[in-house]
């Protein structure tokens, strides 16, 4: 009788993020697709294996050992941890791919195994991730879980070229040092800000289950279907890349912008700020476009979370507040329509501290209560692209910051952000006198202008269905954008 076997490494996320070391962020992510690799090579019963987790349907116990040990072996000596689990069943069926799913979750939620972590006393402290397990050979400075990451790093830099199948040679594509993403806006007062952006597809899970349960065999086509949406990310990144940065690919110089993790729908990058937005929402396109015909009922969208904050940040939480701000987004999606979301991108500058969570932030930062009501100063998220509803896109935010700050200049606008502080009858005094101060620029009405921006931010209010005693305006999102364009 078939045995199922399904594994997954356990805090992936952790692994891949801990440090702040780019070549050792990409070295983690390229370990894990190698053993994933290797292990559908190894087990031709393989049904699927990537994305640091897989499937196989073993013919007896022994396969099933095998695996265990082939796992261990490839897992331990590089600071991996898994968990796995394996039953056997009458049928090779859809029950039984379903069942064996849900016993790897109950596992999951009985909490995961530990992250690997070798106390020794007397040991020193690896430079990179600051644990205690600094090999007594080799590289005397790093443990033996980040020498293997950094090992990793420049092949795995050669690989996603080579996915990505981006012509040219390996080395003049991405920067492999995030503080170098500030080169390329040197001459910008945004010279220190970096975009970390986490993007995942939307109601995935969904699709799959309806995928799964149209004929009884598509549960043994699901290694084909993560394969397809693997190449659409890939292709869509490189799509992406050959639009927005054209001119640096002419020129043979490399592009302000570096994957971090490329891995099914499952997509992390940095990139330089004023490229965030446009190449979000080109990589969203050519993701949705790609994965058209693969075998769903309709294709997938898939939205993002952006940070905006310094490239000496640590890494770690930026791609923790990224991908808080992605979940926030794709909710809001679901809100919209459940079954096929839209497209949704949520977004925050972030230049102070990076351990408040969003929420602390925008509660702080960006709410005002007057007159028992309170006033959310925000209309995130927005949409990626026009999709139908009524909230608004982010082009046409960026639009709408642009067309501000051509009559206003960048000192009204901080202070702008200080009077949305203030009570109702206050703000209007005070916006008034900021209007009066506007002198028309060229042919264009300055103070009409200005009315116009300030009026766009309210009139979508209704739009996200907040309570009776909630507003949102969109005024500090222009504030915000502003300073990023
Ligand atoms: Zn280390």
């Amino acid at each position: 009788m078939p045995i199922f076997f399904h594994f997954d490494f356990t805090n992936k996320q952790k692994y891949i993020f801990a440090t702040n070391t780019l070549k050792e962020v990409v070295g983690a992510s390229k370990i894990m697709d190698d053993i994933n690799k290797e292990f559908a090579e190894n087990f031709k019963e393989t049904l699927y294996s990537g994305g640091g987790n897989g499937l196989a349907i073993f013919d007896d116990k022994k396969g099933v050992e095998e695996a265990v040990y082939f796992l261990n072996r490839k897992c331990l000596p590089v600071g991996i941890s898994f968990i796995y689990t394996s039953h056997e069943y009458e049928k090779k069926d859809n029950a039984a791919y379903q069942d064996i799913k849900k016993r790897l979750a109950e596992i999951k939620m009985r909490g995961q195994a530990p992250y690997i972590d070798f106390f020794m006393p007397h040991g020193q402290l690896c430079k990179s991730c600051m644990s205690r397990n600094v090999s007594s050979n080799g590289d005397a400075d790093f443990c033996f879980v980040c020498s293997a990451k950094s090992a990793a790093g420049p092949d795995a830099h050669n690989k996603i070229i080579e996915n990505m199948n981006l012509n040219g040679g390996p080395g003049k594509w991405f920067l492999m040092n995030l503080e170098d993403i500030k080169k390329d806006n040197l001459e910008d007062k945004l010279y220190s800000v970096i975009a970390i952006v986490k993007m995942d597809g939307n109601a995935l899970g969904k699709k799959l289950t309806s995928f799964i349960d149209k004929y009884p065999d598509n549960f043994l086509k699901t290694g084909k279907l993560s394969e397809e949406i693997n190449k659409a990310s890939h292709s869509a990144i490189a799509q992406a890349c050959l639009d927005i940065f054209d001119e640096y690919i002419k020129n043979e110089k490399r592009m302000p912008f570096r994957p971090l993790i490329v891995g099914g729908d499952d997509i992390a990058f940095a990139i330089s700020a004023k490229y965030a937005f446009e190449f979000t929402r080109k990589l969203s396109e050519y993701f949705t476009a790609n994965t058209d015909g693969i075998g769903f009922d309709s294709p997938v969208t898939i939205s993002a979370g952006i940070v905006f904050t310094h490239s000496s940040f640590p890494i770690v939480q930026s791609v923790e507040l990224a991908e808080s701000l992605l979940s926030s987004a794709k909710k809001h999606g679901l809100k919209l329509n459940p079954v096929n979301p839209p497209a949704m991108i949520d977004f925050q500058v972030m230049y102070g501290s990076l351990n408040d969570s969003i929420e602390e932030t925008r509660d702080r930062e960006c709410t005002i209560i007057d007159k028992n009501e309170t006033i959310e100063l925000w209309q995130k998220p927005y949409l990626l692209y026009e999709a139908g509803y009524e909230v608004k896109t982010i082009d046409s935010l960026v639009k709408k910051a642009k067309q501000l700050s051509s009559v206003i200049d960048r000192s009204k606008i901080k202070k702008l952000r200080e009077i949305f502080k203030y009570d109702e009858n206050s703000r209007s005094i005070m916006l008034k006198q900021i209007k009066n101060n506007i002198k028309n620029v060229k042919d264009i009405d300055g103070r009409k202008t200005f009315d116009e921006c300030m009026n766009w931010a309210k009139e979508n209010s209704k739009a996200y269905n907040c309570n009776g005693s909630t507003r949102r305006e969109g005024a500090l999102d222009l504030v915000e954008v502003f300073d990023l364009i």
